[in-house]
């Protein structure tokens, strides 16, 4: 698993590549190493991975970024900077869709101070902790049909199975790495790789815009839902039984749309009935006496 952060030794190299990113050269006794995994090309706990592309892309990204562990609230210092990565296959494991597995690793440093004394004893005691990545993608493909869900939804649902197929989502093209941190999750036996991602700007305006319609249809909709209560209520008047205004208010309330057309139409259906057999009724009265009267005649 990815939890496991390994220490190792500060050569004259890890040192030349640490102190590209510090502003005065730093001397290995001032500082920390450790490697860790970032992200990883297989299907995670939100069914979706990042593809092989998006990791060498993040790779590159992740350097020089700065990590934070927010395990200790009042560890405010208490940050690590990237200062190599690497894109590496680990022979022998496959991700759950069967693919070789593909890794990100990276090295980073801390500069040892009084106050990270004991935080860099845990990373070096190899506590399990959380490694979460921040970034944007502009790319978010379904496995199913191919969709990229960035842009525009599809039906299928990640973590279903269509078939054989199970529907999970891959990360590509991605667009900035923002930052990473440690959570310490030392209960949590799955804990892995987690990551935050965001779409572009691009399609943010697009989740605006859906929001503002969304709105507004549903602004509609209640107000003809409103419309459909009030006669359902004027038709519950001509009914047998009698509704009162309360019992249609109790009967319409929880109601979506399809069931109040769905109670509108049987109560003019009834309705219709009933003025029908009213009618009948009338018929029968007035054409009542007139056989009688010829019946009269008859018997005459
Ligand atoms: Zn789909």
């Amino acid at each position: 698993m990815h939890q496991t952060q390994k220490s190792f030794e500060i050569t004259d190299k890890v040192l030349e590549q640490v102190n590209r990113y510090t502003v005065e050269p730093l001397e290995a006794k001032d500082i920390y190493c450790f490697s860790l995994t970032l992200c990883d090309n297989d299907i995670d706990r939100d069914c979706e991975r990042f593809s092989l592309s998006a990791l060498k892309e993040l790779a590159v990204m992740f350097c020089g970024k700065s990590g934070i562990f927010d395990h200790d609230p009042k560890g405010m210092n208490q940050t690590a900077r990237i200062f190599d990565t690497a894109v590496a296959k680990v022979e022998g494991r496959l991700t759950l869709d069967g693919q070789p597995y593909y890794a990100l690793t990276a090295k980073a440093y801390m500069v040892r101070t009084a106050a990270n004394a004991d935080l860099i004893k845990e990373i070096a005691g190899g506590i399990k902790k959380e490694v979460s990545v921040s970034c944007s993608v502009a790319k978010q493909l379904c496995s199913i049909c191919g969709a990229d869900r960035a842009k525009s939804a599809c039906a299928h649902v990640k973590g279903k199975r269509y078939g054989e197929k199970l529907c999970f989502v891959t990360l590509s093209e991605p667009t900035d790495a923002y930052e990473w941190s440690f959570v310490a999750v030392p209960a949590q036996p799955k804990a892995g790789v987690t990551k935050h991602y965001e779409s572009r700007r691009e399609d943010r305006n697009i989740v605006t815009k859906l929001k503002a319609e969304l709105g507004e249809t549903n602004r509609r909709l209640s107000a003809a839902a409103e419309f459909v209560k009030g006669e359902i209520l004027r038709l519950s008047y001509f009914c047998k039984p009698f509704y009162t205004a309360q019992e249609v208010a109790a009967m319409t309330e929880e109601m979506d749309m399809h069931r109040l057309i769905e109670l509108h139409k049987q109560l003019s259906k009834r309705i219709s009935r009933h003025s029908r057999e009213l009618d009948e009724e009338e018929r029968s009265f007035i054409t009542q006496p007139q056989q009688q009267e010829e019946n009269d005649e008859y018997t005459i």
